[in-house]
């Protein structure tokens, strides 16, 4: 199929970029783990749009909320308030910090519109919490942390660089899970680590029990922020509400996005309150970020989550997952957290099985050779489970 075809748009000149390669599928309707393409084949999805749709498609709640919103108020900009944006912050507050109501711990919230974005806002805050001449940023090699230019260079996959040198200076990486070496990057120009709890597209890497907690007294020891990129282990994917809350330290800064709006671009980034209040008014700013519509996404998705339990549900199912995974043709091992999971192979055949996958109705995504990533919807059914684990399992033992 050619770019064009693929995009839907028949023949002539392709108007969209080729960026993200010849898609192939066109999907036009979801509700909850399924999808149908514009021929109306069905489609389990274990991806959910890059660990966003958390709650499945087309959420009643949160579609209520956004319509009824769309209606009523959409956009004022951040020269004015909204109704939303005290309760979300509130809410992200009271899961990060794990207590609700005021106390030493509590922090505050910037909305943000994408995981980029809310990392690019936690790298300047830290600069301008740190000051000048501790700006630089130790990150680990794998991470990923978005395609903005300063958050590419915290990145830590040098090929991904290479396109685009000369990128923002200050950043430098070591290796994931080893202190020591993030010991030895460290020199008193170093104002902030930054990392993922878990990294999710650098291969769904876990980390070892020891190394936050090595990492966070790095930081004190040295008065360095650790600042946290939830952006995919947020809010309930890796069976607690942040990452960070498996290994019983406490982040200075966090990022979180995409399973925030259900689908509606929004992020944010939460710091403690005296890093928090480094920034001054115009220090910061963003157009759409904390928009009602945005917002109302927000609230409507924190308010499912916390109904359903969404990091038990995250736990429970995510066990279940992981144990019939296991049984599975040619899979080694299955690493991962709650519902953010990979399965390793015996070989390299993970792009083919993706693809076999896909023909035969499931959506799931190779992570390089050898490894499969799986992240349903947090309340995907035992049925979809079953249906899903099926799919796969034949999808491997042809391949
Ligand atoms: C997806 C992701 C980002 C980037 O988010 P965008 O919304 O694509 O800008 C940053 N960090 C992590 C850990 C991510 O998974």
């Amino acid at each position: 199929m050619t770019h064009s075809e693929a995009m839907g748009d028949g023949d002539g000149p392709c108007p969209l970029m080729a960026n993200y390669g010849a898609p192939p599928v066109l999907f036009e309707r979801g509700q909850g783990t399924e999808l149908w393409d514009r021929d109306g084949r069905r489609y389990l999805d274990f991806l959910t749009g890059l660990a966003v749709v958390s709650l499945g498609h087309s959420h009643p709640v949160v579609a209520a909320a956004v319509a009824e919103q769309a209606s009523k108020l959409q956009h004022t900009s951040n020269l004015f308030a909204n109704e939303h944006q005290a309760p979300v912050a509130r809410t992200l507050d009271a899961l990060i910090t794990g207590t609700p109501g005021p106390g030493p711990r509590h922090g505050q919230v910037l909305f943000q519109n994408s995981g980029a974005e809310a990392n690019e806002a936690a790298l300047k805050l830290a600069r301008k919490y740190q000051g000048r001449g501790r700006h630089v940023v130790v990150s680990a090699f794998r991470s990923f942390h978005g395609r903005t230019l300063a958050t590419l260079a915290a990145t830590g996959q040098p090929e991904k660089h290479e396109p685009f040198q000369p990128l923002p200076e200050g950043f430098r990486h070591a290796t994931w899970n080893d202190v020591d070496e993030f010991a030895a990057a460290l020199d008193p120009t170093v104002g902030a680590i930054l990392l993922e709890p878990l990294q999710g597209e650098g291969g769904v890497n876990p980390a070892s029990p020891e190394f936050f907690a090595g990492i966070r007294s790095l930081c004190d020891d040295r008065g360095i922020l650790l600042i946290l990129d939830e952006v995919q282990c947020g809010l309930g994917r890796t069976g607690e509400w942040f990452g960070f809350q498996h290994f019983g330290i406490e982040p200075d800064i966090v990022t979180t996005a995409k399973a925030l709006g259900n689908g509606m671009p929004v992020a944010a980034v939460w710091a403690r309150a005296d890093v928090a209040a480094a920034f001054k008014p115009g220090d910061h700013g963003s157009t759409f970020a904390g928009q009602p519509l945005a917002l109302a996404a927000a609230r409507a998705t924190l308010e499912v989550m916390q109904e359903i339990d969404a990091p038990a549900l995250a736990r429970s199912t995510g066990a279940a997952l992981a144990d019939g995974l296991s049984t599975l043709a040619r899979v080694n091992s299955v690493r991962g957290l709650g519902l953010l999971l990979a399965v390793e192979l015996d070989r390299p055949v993970a792009k083919s099985v993706g693809a076999a996958c896909l023909d035969a109705g499931l959506i799931v995504n190779a992570l390089g050779d050898t490894s499969i990533r799986v992240a349903p919807p947090l309340n995907v059914s035992s049925a979809h489970v079953a249906e899903a684990l099926a799919i796969l399992g034949t999808a491997l033992e042809e391949s």
